[in-house]
């Protein structure tokens, strides 16, 4: 099977001399075990060359998905090259649910778990807290297999593929629910400053989108679980919305299951807009209506190169790299146009201003900061760094993106 050499939205083009898909896991082993430098490419989901390598890259998409539940412990093991809407189809079909899950469910577990991959939700943690336990090809091309409470396991999980291919995920899951997704509008910017803990808690999973210079946050999507009170567009503030859904989306007024109401995007059409780039900063909660406010002075920059804004919440995690460790957070999105120049021109702006806030960028998305602006931001920096380093010593599995923006060059 041949594998694309551009990422998803057609803004990087992998420099990778050989992009390989094995179709079986000895295949993939013998990869590693003869190749200097190796690493994943999931989906393709990701806005920056966190995948890219001087070596081979490997899509581990074409491996079988083979989900195992184990109903004692309330898990599921799964393929790494799976993408979330298969999961959540063979979970829902059998009882059973995620936590959560992001805004599309194209992307694969193992690519998503990687970056710190989120949903919103004030008690909800990242896609990649659900992980209880990895199985990793490592760089002589041997399986290793880490579980929750394993030493570095929590530098492992959020690990930016840098612990080498994932064959197999172990994540949490719960027994199925059923939501309601619904859609407000106008909600003006003063009511979300003055209470924004009372309107992202309004319900299990809040979405607001927004460009900066608006009157008022636009939309607002409100995920609710159908055994608790929904809350409505004028209790929140808000207007209904008198709009059709998009057809690319899960439909709203509709109750459903949670894999048909969790992401916006419907796993059978093109998710967003395509022509587009992303970037995203998690603050902490007690930052997060200053940086709103420090976000729309500067909204004139930000408009013309924006096509819109999301916020989300994320409960705080103990992972080591992950953007929500250790503080519950608000995530600010932004959807760009595909527009390179115009962006590269904002996000120094952007970042100038929530850096100082204690913002840390998605790992999936584009941003500019590097290894000396990110490394005191993360408290377990040196202790990641110097994991992986115990378990790659050859850097194997490293590339200069990494080198850049997580631990600098490696010397010695
Ligand atoms: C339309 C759109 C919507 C999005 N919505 C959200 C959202 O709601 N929330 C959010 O947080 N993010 C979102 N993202 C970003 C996206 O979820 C992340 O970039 C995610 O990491 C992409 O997963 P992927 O499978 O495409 O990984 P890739 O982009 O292919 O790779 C990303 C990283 O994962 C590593 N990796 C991939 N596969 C493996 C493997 N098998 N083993 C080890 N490492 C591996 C790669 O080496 C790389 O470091 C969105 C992106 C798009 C395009």
């Amino acid at each position: 099977m041949s594998v694309d050499r551009d990422n998803w939205a057609g803004t990087v083009r992998y420099r990778a001399p050989r992009i390989v898909a094995p179709g079986t896991l000895a295949e993939a082993q013998r990869l590693v075990a003869s190749s200097s430098k190796v690493r994943a490419l999931g989906t393709r989901h990701s806005f920056n060359r966190l995948p890219d390598t001087e070596g081979v890259l490997l899509h581990l998409g074409e491996l079988p998905a083979d989900p195992v539940i184990d109903t004692g412990a309330m898990t599921v093991t799964v393929g790494g090259g799976t993408r979330y809407g298969v999961l959540a189809r063979h979970l829902e079909e059998r009882g059973l649910a995620l936590h959560n899950l992001g805004s599309l469910p194209h992307i694969s577990v193992a690519g998503a778990i990687s970056t710190g991959t989120h949903g919103s939700g004030d008690r909800l943690g990242s896609l990649s807290s659900a992980v209880r336990g990895l199985q990793f090809i490592g760089p002589s091309g041997d399986l290793v297999d880490v579980r929750a409470g394993d030493p570095g396991f929590e530098g492992m999980v959020v690990g930016l593929g840098a612990f080498g291919p994932i064959t197999r995920v172990t994540l949490a899951v719960q027994p199925s629910y059923r939501m309601r997704q619904d859609a407000y509008l106008n909600l003006p910017w003063q009511r979300l400053m003055d209470d924004l803990d009372g309107v992202t808690g309004a319900a299990y999973s809040v979405s607001l989108l927004t460009t900066w210079t608006a009157p008022a946050i636009q939309h607002v999507w409100v995920k609710s679980l159908l055994d608790q009170p929904i809350v409505t567009a004028e209790q929140l503030g808000a207007a209904p919305a008198l709009r059709e859904t998009p057809d690319n989306m899960n439909p709203f007024g509709v109750e459903g299951p949670w894999c048909a109401c969790l992401p916006h995007f419907r796993l059978d059409r093109v998710p967003s807009l395509g022509a587009e780039i992303q970037t995203e900063y998690l603050l902490p909660r007690d930052r997060a209506v200053e940086a709103l406010g420090t976000l729309r002075e500067i909204g004139r920059l930000i408009d013309p190169v924006l096509e819109i804004s999301e916020l989300r919440t994320v409960a705080a995690d103990g992972l080591w790299l992950s953007p929500a460790f250790g503080r519950d957070s608000l995530a600010i999105h932004f959807t760009f146009r595909r527009d390179p120049d115009g962006v590269a021109q904002v996000l120094p702006v952007i970042e100038a201003r929530l850096l100082p806030l204690g913002a840390r960028p998605h790992w999936g998305k584009l941003f500019d900061a590097g290894a000396d602006a990110l490394g005191p931001l993360y408290p377990r920096m040196d202790d990641w760094r110097d994991l992986q380093r115990a378990y790659d010593p050859e850097g194997k599995f490293g590339n200069r993106f990494i080198e850049r923006h997580v631990t600098g060059p490696r010397s010695g």
